[in-house]
């Protein structure tokens, strides 16, 4: 069972006095939603602190009053339209060049300009790219827009800016659009948790507006085994970029 595996590796390194640092970053919010509430809820409950990625084109002050009573949760720019301007087959991506860099930059200039005047105590100079993808020359501009990191899924690889990325994402996009399941979760999990030296921190990616209850399931599983475990931090983004 890939779960007990975990709950030994971690049992472990508490005995030899080590700590994992995880973080969650979660996709796609635009409005409050009952999905978003769960989301809260769940994470509150876990006291789990949680980085929405945001989508800042059609987002405005009914998310911003909700998240303002939430301490736990901060705010990073998600692209700005989630478009794809990718040409089939080419893979979905809306910070690519298929279109003249100055409109990208522009238009990450205008969301990050909009989430931190929504967000004044919560907001992130973080960015992350819808899909995950983004064009290195795009990457280059984002410090004078003023971004700071960089959010992204898989191994970290070298940029000019902070680098925080996602590693293991719950959701299964090819085959069942449902929650993996949570024995192949806790599997990708130990393999990050047992692989590296030094430990890196583990970000989890979520997108709670397509959670089934398998996605649901695995969360209340991930959180009941590590919110209190003594190897454990669930740590802030912005907490772990300033370490
Ligand atoms: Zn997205």
């Amino acid at each position: 069972m890939s779960r007990n595996a975990v709950k030994d590796h971690l049992d472990r390194l508490a005995d030899e006095g080590r700590t994992v640092t995880f973080w969650l970053r979660d996709d796609d919010a635009v409005t409050p939603t009952p999905a978003l509430d769960r989301l809260l809820m769940l994470t509150s409950a876990h006291e789990v602190p949680l980085t929405l990625a945001v989508i800042p084109e059609e987002t405005g002050e009914a998310l911003a009053r909700r998240l303002a009573s939430v301490p736990l949760a901060r705010v990073a720019v998600h692209g700005w339209s989630h478009r794809s301007y990718a040409v089939p087959p080419a893979k979905k991506q809306e910070l690519g060049l298929d279109r003249p860099l100055e409109s990208v930059t522009d238009e990450l200039q205008a969301g990050f300009e909009k989430l931190r005047e929504l967000y004044p105590a919560q907001f992130l100079p973080m960015l992350v790219p819808p899909w995950n993808r983004i064009a290195p020359a795009i990457v280059d501009r984002l410090p004078a827009i003023g971004f700071t990191s960089l959010s992204v899924f898989g191994r970290e690889k070298s940029a000019p800016l902070a680098l925080l990325n996602t590693h293991v994402d719950i959701m299964d996009w090819h085959g069942s659009h449902g929650g993996k399941p949570a024995e192949a979760l806790f599997a990708e999990l130990l393999s990050y948790l047992a692989g590296e030296e030094p430990m890196r921190p583990i970000g989890i990616l979520t997108h709670h507006l397509v959670h089934d209850a398998a996605a649901w399931d695995f969360l209340e599983q991930l959180f009941a085994l590590t919110a209190s475990h003594p190897a454990c931090r669930w740590r802030h983004s912005a907490e772990i970029l300033s370490a």
